[in-house]
């Protein structure tokens, strides 16, 4: 085994998870089975190189100048990476003796959730970090943006993880080993890498050392009351971090504790299905996130994905929201001022983390140096006598001019990427730096100065001064002279070092002398900016935690400013929030599908009311009948989205909108095809029905679309029936059921709290026009065969399901023989073959044709049962 071989195996066994990056010169080289993944993954070629114990061993490289684009496919595709840098120069490991390896390190795990490069991030979503702990039965969940600094943890069920897991989408999840195969599969629904640890890192006590050690305290009580288990999960994140990030911590803000009940609970199947933060296509666009995203900065948009995957159910919260908002939108002056000016407001909590991590380089020095110069600007820009939320936000982006004095004094308008090339701090700054300066471009000018004596010295016009990277300074001339360059008495001058097809180049004494002191200068200026650099990044990370504050409080004026000018421009109105269990919604609007009509055929969006109001400890209930296509499935989200953007903070696309406050948000479609998982669409609804029904209190507000028509007709209006009861009786909440079985609608009738509306349509000339208006009562008819002929079937399909239908219809009006009426369809031939006669009916069917269901008691349902048992 070659000494090289044996030092990659040794540094890939302290790294069994993970791809190594093996710095070889100018690439990252990878070996056996990682090298194998790798080329798969990044579709890059697969060479071998030399033996191991006989065989070849498989290898494929990437150059190190382009391997953050590789580094952010293997990271999306849920690879971890250590990256195992050069630790000397090559010529210090010569030193050691011919055979010595250049020492080798591994500085840094790169993982799908400790990214901190802006190529490698979305800047405006979140990238977590999530750790899930478990001690006796009870469970919580830590999470970590290390890009910028948040860390939350929640207590949590194993049962409402998953709920949990799709608010957030960590990529990458951390988890005990001992629970690595309970997980996996719920790790895998929501595509994030799961992570098994040793039952090490997730011990409280060195979880508890870890923190206090994170923060420099004695004690944790000053952040909040965590329990163990909320210890563990947070320790095993730091614990983390230490490891991925090689002992170098990144700026951690104290972890805050999600209280249970702080956030309306939305779970995974009504956050697909209500497109919050993703459309059902997966992508953002359609989704709501992106409809209502006015902000203007990538913190502002963090914050407003925040709060629409977890809108607030505290009321004193929610209306200081909406007065941020509402004292924004009376005053447009100002909200174009401040939307002007955070667009000059760079990320300042993501170039923070990348400071603190030694990943950082000049332009996220300038970016602090711009971000809370612009900090100050909007501060001076909010007058003292607004809203107390807005007040505060104004108090915290104040206090750095001494840092923005510094940075604005030491650095250059425009810096270069790498702090490495130097060039970025201001001259006048520093007076050492300026002289190094001065010196090497005079060693430049005097250069410069030598071709024009050199020129004379030989009488050759077209001889040149000229730099590369192997020769460095040097004389040429065209090859012609090469006789007259190479004899005395030029020779004592002119030293010859190459000859070209076409040029003869020299050196001589003066010009690398020149050289060597200008060589000197340069590295002395790079030297010094090197120190300069460094000597800011700490005055920033002493800084850290209210430059934090600015970047937070920007964010939130960004969003406040967002939604006032969302509110302005779509003409939404401010909701009025209550501690009670109204929901009481006029002219309100689908904000999604409104955008869409607009942009695609600028027909207008019909408003529609929804009352909805609970009273006393009953249930609300509103069964929505009417054709597919007349606008059902939106009127029931739009009414979600009101309740959701309410809480958010947002004001509503509505004309008014009174709502008492929602603790649980669910939203439910039948029959979704959900093959990709492997499970039958009926089941799938079905235990998400269940869910719903097991855990709706009276202050959840739920949506049921189309449930139950996953199944055979009448397994499915049973279904739908027993649900809505259950829903009415039981879980009490407030609930909007659109369904097409119109025998529903009896049912509403009959309950206390529950309601018939429809969705208008007018039959004109066979033709159906929907007016998309929803109104009290229930639809007469499904418009089925209207709709199908709007999509386009073909005319003789069309009107042979208008025979069909007219059949069925005749049928039912002569009172309920179905059976019967069903073979008397003309079927395949026209003209129609005889009816087949009935001859004699079973007194049993005659008995139950003669049946109102409707109108039986149960206890004489049961008779009628044991009746018509006896007559078989
Ligand atoms: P359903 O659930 O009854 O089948 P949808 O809610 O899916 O119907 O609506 C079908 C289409 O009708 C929508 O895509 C939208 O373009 C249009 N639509 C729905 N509601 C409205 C409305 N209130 N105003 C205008 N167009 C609407």
């Amino acid at each position: 085994m070659t000494p090289m071989m044996a030092q990659y195996l040794k540094i890939k066994s302290d790294h069994p998870g993970a791809i190594l990056f093996y710095r070889m010169g100018d690439f990252y080289e990878m070996f056996f089975d990682d090298a194998v993944a790798a080329a798969a993954a990044l579709d890059i070629a697969l060479t071998k190189r030399g033996k191991h114990e006989g065989a070849d061993i498989p290898m494929c490289g990437v150059p190190v100048h382009a391997a953050e684009g590789y580094l952010l496919t293997l990271t999306r595709k849920g690879f971890r990476v250590a990256i195992c840098e050069q630790l000397e120069n090559p010529a210090e490991a010569k030193k050691r003796g011919y055979k010595a390896v250049v020492k080798r390190g591994v500085t840094r795990v790169v993982t799908p959730g400790t990214l901190t490069e802006d190529s490698l991030l979305d800047a405006r979503r979140h990238n977590y970090l999530a750790a899930w702990a478990e001690i006796r039965g009870t469970g919580a969940l830590a999470w970590v943006d290390i890009s910028t600094g948040e860390m939350t943890v929640a207590p949590c069920k194993r049962v409402m993880l998953p709920h949990l897991l799709s608010r957030l989408s960590p990529p990458e999840i951390l988890c005990p080993d001992a629970l690595e195969p309970e997980l996996r599969g719920m790790a895998e629904e929501t595509g994030a890498a799961l992570v098994p640890l040793g039952a090490a890192s997730f011990d409280s006590e060195s979880g508890q050392a870890r923190l206090k050690a994170l923060y420099a305290v004695a004690s944790l009580d000053a952040f909040g009351q965590f329990d163990r288990v909320e210890t563990a999960a947070l320790g095993a994140l730091v614990n983390y971090l230490e490891i991925t990030q090689k002992g170098k911590l990144p700026l951690i803000r104290p972890p805050v504790r999600e209280a249970p009940g702080g956030a309306m609970a939305i779970d995974a199947a009504t956050r697909r299905n209500l497109e919050i933060t993703q459309s059902l296509s997966g992508g953002r666009n359609g989704s709501l996130l992106a409809t209502v995203d006015r902000t203007v900065t990538a913190g502002g948009a963090r914050l407003l994905e925040r709060r629409l995957s977890a809108p607030s159910q505290d009321l004193a919260e929610i209306r200081d929201r909406h007065d941020a908002v509402e004292a924004l939108l009376d005053n447009p002056r100002l909200r174009d001022d401040l939307r002007d000016a955070l667009k000059r407001a760079p990320d300042m909590d993501r170039a923070l983390s990348r400071l603190s991590l030694d990943r950082g380089g000049p332009r996220d020095l300038t970016a602090l140096r711009d971000g809370l110069a612009q900090a100050g600007t909007i501060a001076a820009m909010l007058p003292d006598d607004l809203p107390e939320r807005l007040v505060r936000a104004a108090q915290d982006l104040l206090g750095h001019e001494a840092l923005t004095d510094l940075l604005d004094e030491a650095l250059v308008a425009d810096p270069p990427l790498l702090a490495r090339d130097g060039g970025f701090v201001a001259t006048g700054y520093d007076t050492a730096l300026d002289e190094a300066r001065t010196l090497r471009d005079k060693g430049r000018g005097l250069i410069a100065g030598l071709q024009a004596q050199y020129t004379k010295l030989t009488g050759i016009g077209s001889l040149k001064v000229k730099h590369n990277n192997v020769l460095g300074y040097f004389v040429e001339t065209p090859a012609t002279h090469s006789t007259r360059m190479t004899s005395e008495p030029l020779t004592e001058t002119f030293i010859h070092r190459q000859t070209t097809a076409n040029a003869i180049r020299f050196t001589t004494v003066e010009l690398s002398e020149l050289e060597r002191g200008l060589l000197n200068a340069g590295s002395h200026a790079l030297e010094l900016e090197k120190q300069i650099f460094a000597r800011l990044c700490r005055a920033c990370l002493d800084t850290a935690a209210s430059i934090g504050h600015a970047a937070r409080a920007l964010a939130e004026i960004d969003l406040t400013t967002g939604f006032a000018d969302l509110a302005a421009g779509s003409d939404w109105t401010r909701p009025r929030m209550e501690d009670s269990r109204a929901f009481d919604v006029r002219a309100g609007r689908h904000p999604v599908v409104e955008a869409a009509l607009a942009r695609q055929s600028g027909a207008s969006f019909v408003a529609n009311d929804c009352a909805l109001s609970a009273e006393d400890d009953g249930a609300a209930i509103c069964l929505l009948t009417g054709p597919n296509m007349a606008g059902k499935s939106t009127w029931l989200r739009q009414n979600a989205l009101i309740a959701l953007l309410a809480q958010s903070g947002a004001f509503v696309p509505a004309r008014e909108a009174r709502i008492g406050t929602v603790s649980q948000l669910f939203s439910r479609v039948g029959a979704a095809d959900d093959l990709a998982r492997g499970r039958s669409t009926f089941m799938v609804e079905m235990v998400e029905t269940a869910a719903i029904l097991n855990q709706a209190d009276t202050r959840a507000l739920v949506i049921l679309d189309e449930i139950g028509r996953g199944t055979a007709t009448y397994d499915g209006l049973s279904i739908a029936w027993a649900t809505l009861e259950h829903l009415h009786n039981v879980n009490r909440c407030r609930a909007l059921f659109a369904t097409h079985y119109h025998e529903m609608t009896t049912l509403a009738e009959k309950l206390d709290h529950a309601s018939n509306a429809t969705v208008a349509v007018k039959d004109w000339e066979g033709e159906v026009i929907f007016l998309h208006e929803v109104r009290p009562g229930a639809a007469d008819r499904s418009y089925g065969v209207q709709v199908a002929k709007l999509a386009g079937l073909p005319a003789p399909v069309i009107a042979r399901a208008r025979q069909v239908l007219e059949t069925l219809e005749a049928g039912d009006r002569e009172g309920g023989k179905r059976a019967p009426m069903l073979d008397d369809l003309p079927l395949f031939a026209a003209p129609p073959p005889p009816a087949p006669v009935v001859e004699k009916t079973h007194p049993a069917v005659d008995r139950l044709a003669e049946v109102q269901p409707d109108q039986l008691t149960p206890i004489q349902a049961l008779s009628l049962l044991y009746e018509l048992r006896g007559m078989v």
